[in-house]
């Protein structure tokens, strides 16, 4: 009979959802989707100095928004429960006693327990990383020594659980995987070299040991150890700055992880059928804003009518964008095509709804020293007058007789029309932007500017 997989994500809430945790969520998340496993959220509280209901709450709702949602945990329960390791207490001392009643694990004279460290060398098998051998008894024999800069005589026994009764995340964490009967335990590199002392636990505990997965670091561009204030870091910057979690996902997914081809664009559906462990890299990998912004410019041209506008809505209200006008939806459909993230939306389809604009300076410079503005503007005025039906075809054929008439080439009329519409150098397709501004408006506008110049 085979086991169900069982993964967990194990937060300590000391700070925001980092993307390299919401990395090691992620492929926790994937590997028991794909299999139909179980995904179990344990929150590693026990250090109530360092712990914040803010950091709790941030992760929780990250988790959320990325689309992550947990099978056994906080909020929802589970038969192996309680999920928060401050509320665990009972189930450490049970598992104590058990040390204690085979002689592995004794109170030394300051009160602690600890563990004794196994004779034999241990070996870990990770399926990143390889295997390694360690003796953890010599190795912990001794000890650096500061002041005097040299090693000196330690005791190699592992504390477990502090004089005053509060236990060691090493401890907790093992106790934990066993007691959720986790199956893998995916998580940073950085977790790699506590992994011996955590098998030695799991050989004295009677348990298995589950199927080792760790993640190589996600480093900055430059190649630096990324910290939380580093651009891309904090989940809570990508929702604020209108990416859209499938697109944060996908990016995430990527950063550590490569399927079989070179394809690239992810869904989360996509990504649960096609996420192994075997794709997962080996070398560390860097972080690329640009991509990310790329990949959610991909994503977001594949949201239907009806999911643009519901993700777009908050960043549209924020800026007083009316949602009932009828050309909001042409107008979405117009900007998106530009857009990398939806924060960028408002701006770009601003000069349709607002009944004024701002012409804004460096692209006035653009066309104010040209000789001929003036006539390029009154021309546009005067043929766009002429029509009846204002329809991209109509306003093109006005920009083509224009030009004629003045001798130039059309692309020389569309900047100056551009900007006198919109009073920016850049921005979606010209024509429909037209269409949607309207006749009388583009007229006024024209109108205006030429009195600016
Ligand atoms: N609480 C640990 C951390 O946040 C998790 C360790 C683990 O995944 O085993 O780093």
């Amino acid at each position: 009979m085979s086991t169900t997989v069982r993964t967990r994500f194990a937060p300590s809430p000391t700070g925001h959802l980092h993307i390299g945790s919401a990395r090691t969520a992620l492929f926790n998340w994937l590997l028991a989707r794909h299999t139909g496993g179980t995904f179990v959220l344990r929150v590693e509280d026990t250090d109530a100095a360092r712990n914040t209901e803010a950091s709790r709450d941030a992760i929780f709702s990250g988790l959320k928004w990325l689309g992550m949602d947990w099978d056994e945990g906080p909020q929802v329960g589970g038969d192996y429960g309680p999920y928060f390791q401050s509320e665990r207490n009972e189930i450490y001392d049970r598992y104590l006693a058990q040390l204690e009643a085979s002689d592995r694990a004794y109170k030394d004279e300051s009160g602690a327990t600890r563990f004794r460290m196994p004779d034999q060398p241990i070996t870990i098998d990770d399926l990143i990383c390889g295997s390694q051998t360690i003796n953890l008894k010599e190795q912990g024999a001794t000890r650096w020594d500061a002041k005097l800069k040299k090693d000196v005589a330690a005791n190699p026994d592992l504390v477990i659980r502090r004089a005053d009764g509060s236990y060691i995340f090493h401890f907790v964490n093992v106790v934990d995987d066993i007691d959720m009967k986790i199956t893998h335990v995916i998580r940073g590199e950085d977790h790699l070299s506590n992994t011996p002392k955590h098998a030695a636990l799991f050989e004295a505990l009677g348990a298995p040991l589950p199927i080792f997965v760790h993640i190589p670091l996600n480093l900055n561009a430059d190649g630096s150890k990324m910290s939380k204030r580093d651009q891309g870091a904090s989940i809570t910057d990508y929702i604020e700055q209108g990416f859209l979690p499938s697109a944060v996902c996908n990016y995430i997914a990527l950063l550590g992880w490569s399927p079989k081809d070179d394809e690239e664009i992810f869904s989360l559906e996509k990504l649960i059928k096609r996420f192994e462990l075997s794709g997962i890299n080996r070398s560390n990998s860097r972080f690329d804003f640009k991509k990310c912004l790329w990949l959610n410019g991909e994503h977001l041209r594949r949201l239907d009518a009806d999911e643009l506008l519901q993700k777009s809505t908050p960043f549209l209200t924020e800026k007083n964008i009316p949602l009932d006008d009828p050309r909001l939806p042409a107008a979405l459909q117009l900007i998106r095509e530009r857009a990398e993230t939806l924060d960028q939306i408002p701006a770009g389809i601003a000069p349709i709804f607002s009944a004024d604009i701002e012409i804004e300076e460096k692209a006035l410079a653009k066309i104010s020293g040209r000789k001929n503005i003036t006539d390029v503007l009154q021309g546009l005025h005067h043929s766009f007058a002429d029509q009846s039906d204002w329809s991209e075809e109509n306003i093109k054929a006005s920009i083509v007789a224009t030009a004629e008439k003045l001798e130039l080439k059309m692309g020389a009329l569309m900047l100056p029309c551009r900007i006198a519409a919109t009073g920016k150098a850049g921005g979606p397709d010209l024509l429909p932007l037209l269409v949607l501004i309207g006749k009388n408006i583009v007229l006024d506008r024209i109108t205006q500017l030429i009195a600016k110049l």
